[in-house]
């Protein structure tokens, strides 16, 4: 690590650790926050805000000594400062409910999580929303915008220019907030803690415009 600023100690490899990178993600060990284990993947704001939520767990915590947790936590807070997540105030995206465990958090949280606050806001105010449902299809439009929630298949399609944007990194436009805005509460909650949990087996896709 000659000329690079660190701070801490390369965590050990530990018997927990895995042998390689996860199916689906980097495969330079840079993009890890423990990069010996392959484990805190930082290379998206989504995962580096996942990051640092379980990395204040203190069980995960506890597998590591104080000096390997000081680099853990150092290399996440520079994912975050890098994608403008923690820090600036012009930046919209920062606002995360870190403090809070998954089962505390409630629907609005979560859309935050998701959304960021203000294109949550802007989720809010669209009422153009139309949406059927055929068992664990959710299918319709947000706006003139298609949109379809695939419960079975774990697969959100929809095609926007900042769905284009952030779906890579696992985050949602606000036409996506806007339908999971018109789903009950209860259910919303339900899908969304699904998502934030089960989120490496979610695939969030584009899908041509129809015309
Ligand atoms: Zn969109």
């Amino acid at each position: 690590m000659t000329g690079v600023m660190t701070v801490g100690k390369v965590p050990d490899r530990k018997p927990e650790g895995r042998e390689g990178p996860p199916e689906r993600y980097p495969k330079d060990s840079k993009h890890y926050a423990d990069p010996l284990n392959w484990k805190y993947p930082v290379h998206t704001p989504f995962h580096a805000r996942a990051a640092r939520r379980y990395f204040d767990n203190p069980l995960n915590r506890a597998k590591y000594t104080e000096e390997e947790q000081d680099y853990i936590d150092w290399m996440i807070d520079e994912a975050l400062l890098r994608f403008g997540v923690v820090e600036g105030r012009s930046l919209e995206d920062r606002v995360v409910p870190f403090e809070k465990d998954l089962e505390e958090m409630d629907l609005e949280d979560l859309l935050v999580f998701f959304l960021g606050k203000d294109r949550l806001r802007r989720a809010m105010k669209i009422e153009e929303v139309s949406l059927s449902r055929k068992e664990e299809m959710i299918e319709g439009k947000v706006k003139n915008y298609p949109l379809r929630l695939d419960l079975g298949d774990k697969r959100i399609v929809h095609s926007c220019p900042d769905w284009e944007r952030r779906s890579g990194g696992g985050l949602f436009c606000k036409h996506v907030g806007a339908a999971f805005l018109k789903l009950s509460e209860m259910e919303a909650l339900q899908i969304l803690k699904k998502l934030v949990i089960e989120r490496d087996r979610w695939i969030f896709q584009m899908e041509p415009e129809v015309g």
